[in-house]
């Protein structure tokens, strides 16, 4: 590994991973931790634990800003393992300077996307430091939710499940993106920042058997469908076509060379469920607006062990690798 921290070790992707591994993980190493799920299961699987800092830059962008984010985030990380969001730490970090009227903005964004999840703030710390330490503001939350669903896991997958994504991808990344390079967009391109706890309360409440959820953040579904061929020891087999991008999103894509399926969601998650339980499962999805295009994206087979194969319209498979070098910094 090289010897200083480079912005593509933030990516979620390869480098991100890397430095993970080889200096957290090397240095805490336990079991929970090893399971590299979206929160840790503790207490004999009844409680889920997690946290995330947020540095998105601009703070306020089309359908969110860093407070909705900093809710959504941790709390979807908890519903992804099944569960209820229910107590949330909160510390700041601001830049002196920082307008108060801003951070009332964001707190009260913060206070609207708790009471969708059902969560409070019971804990916090806030830190000020001169101009120029940090960027305006930096939030961690760090959230503890009641698992509802048990045996939800990224090393579960097999050749039983199918996985679904739960709407179009990439919106969150190609808006940051547009924002922040000032591109003026003829359509109303908006982040996909949503909590996702109600639409997987549905899914438990319809008695779906769900192997796997996981939220696409950084790296996109690109990377969650790469960690989970290794995770589970699979082989996902992914049809181009079937995977849902908006024109907005394609047209930013086309206009910069990015691919939709590494760009960042923060309301977009991908499932594996059992294949007899495919239908029921889009169709909860299909009641929500924020899912209403949830689609199959994929199968799992046991072609090429911990690989993902993008198959394209045309008949020609390749390898959908996971994202390296650096995508966008500061997008979450
Ligand atoms: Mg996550």
């Amino acid at each position: 590994m090289q010897k200083n921290v480079s912005l593509a070790m933030g990516n979620g992707g390869l480098e991100n991973n890397e430095l993970i591994t080889k200096v957290f993980y090397k240095a805490f190493q336990n079991d929970i931790l090893e399971k590299s799920e979206d929160a840790a299961v503790i207490e004999n699987g009844k409680l889920a634990f997690s946290t995330d800092s947020f540095t998105v830059s601009p703070l306020f962008f089309p359908g969110g800003d860093i407070g909705k984010l900093s809710i959504c985030g941790t709390c979807n990380d908890l519903a992804m393992m099944g569960a209820k969001p229910k107590y949330l730490t909160c510390s700041v970090i601001i830049e002196e300077g920082f307008a108060i009227r801003e951070l009332e903005k964001i707190v009260h964004s913060m206070q609207k996307e708790l009471k969708k999840n059902g969560a409070i703030i019971v804990s916090g710390d806030t830190k000020v430091v001169p101009q120029g330490s940090v960027d305006k503001i930096f939030i961690n939350t760090t959230g503890i939710g009641i698992i509802e669903q048990k045996g939800i896991s990224s090393n579960n997958i097999s050749k039983e499940d199918v996985i679904i994504v739960s709407r179009d991808i990439g919106r969150h990344g190609a808006s940051i993106f547009a924002a922040r390079e000032g591109i003026e967009l003829t359509t109303t391109l908006e982040s996909d920042c949503a909590s996702l706890i109600q639409q997987v309360e549905a899914l438990i409440n319809a008695d779906i058997k769900i192997t796997a959820l996981r939220d696409a953040t950084r790296g996109g579904v690109s990377a969650v469908l790469n960690e989970w061929a290794k995770q589970s020891n699979i082989c996902i087999e992914v049809e181009e076509r079937s995977i849902p991008i908006s024109d907005e999103v394609y047209g930013i894509c086309e206009m910069l060379g990015f691919e939709a399926v590494n760009l960042a969601n923060e309301g977009t998650f991908v499932l594996a469920v059992k294949q007899e339980d495919m239908k029921r499962a889009l169709d909860v999805l299909h009641s929500f607006e924020n899912s209403v295009n949830a689609v199959e994206i994929a199968s799992v087979s046991d072609a090429y062990m911990q690989k993902v194969i993008l198959k394209s319209p045309h008949g020609t498979k390749r390898f959908l690798d996971v994202p390296t070098g650096e995508l966008l910094p500061r997008i979450c």
